[in-house]
């Protein structure tokens, strides 16, 4: 399942992120943003626990968050969205993965993963800017399965459906949440129109 977040708040941030004029400075405070209010609907059905609070007047019945969550940046573009993530979710843990892809098996290979042990039993949130061609995010969830992490969600600013599909026919269970799904891939296995190098722009290493 992909869900595209239509909120008029999003896709007016997502107009500013995408504006090759958006400098680094700005292009991290966008991605910031758009990340929480696409938290905010992904997270809507969270597992909640009754509680009973006493106000100063009565008992009122409440609910509380009643999951570990574990946020899990692919490096390194993922990290742009950690903060954004950690401000909603203070008490979430954080774990982290490194791939890149090997130029002649075209394969991704991981050389960084660091996971806290709640992933299993908790609920995984993990985070890419960019679900191009799907290859990382498939690889970062065979590992937290592997690990035996079962509730997984992935957040993104900007997919397509070829990053969708490949996603989906491994990990059906997993549901993407993102700002926009796009037309598609470049040659390059840019998503068009997409908003460029993610990583490049929110670290300043671009031209730009
Ligand atoms: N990664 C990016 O940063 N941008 C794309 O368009 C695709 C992958």
């Amino acid at each position: 399942m992909a869900v595209q977040i239509d909120h008029p708040f999003v896709q007016h941030k997502l107009a500013l992120i995408r504006d090759v004029e958006t400098g680094h400075k700005r292009f991290r405070e966008l991605a910031r943003e758009i990340t929480q209010f696409i938290c905010y609907e992904a997270l809507k059905n969270i597992r909640t626990r009754e509680v009973v609070v006493e106000t100063p007047v009565a008992p009122a019945p409440c609910r509380t968050i009643d999951s570990d969550l574990v946020v899990i940046p692919i490096l390194r573009a993922g990290v742009g969205m950690l903060d954004g993530i950690l401000d909603l979710l203070p008490t979430a843990r954080v774990g982290f993965v490194g791939l890149y892809r090997d130029e002649e098996t075209k394969e991704p290979v991981t050389y960084y993963e660091r996971f806290p042990p709640q992933i299993k039993g908790g609920t995984c949130i993990v985070i890419d800017p960019m679900l191009a061609t799907g290859g990382s995010t498939v690889a970062a969830l065979n590992l937290l399965k592997e690990q035996g992490a079962e509730d997984i969600i992935v957040i993104c600013i900007v997919t397509c459906p070829e990053g969708i599909e490949a996603v989906e026919s491994v990990h059906p269970d997993v549901p993407i949440f993102a700002a926009s799904i796009d037309d598609g891939l470049d040659e390059r296995s840019y998503i068009v129109p997409g908003l460029g190098d993610a990583g490049d722009r929110l670290f300043g290493t671009s031209h730009h």
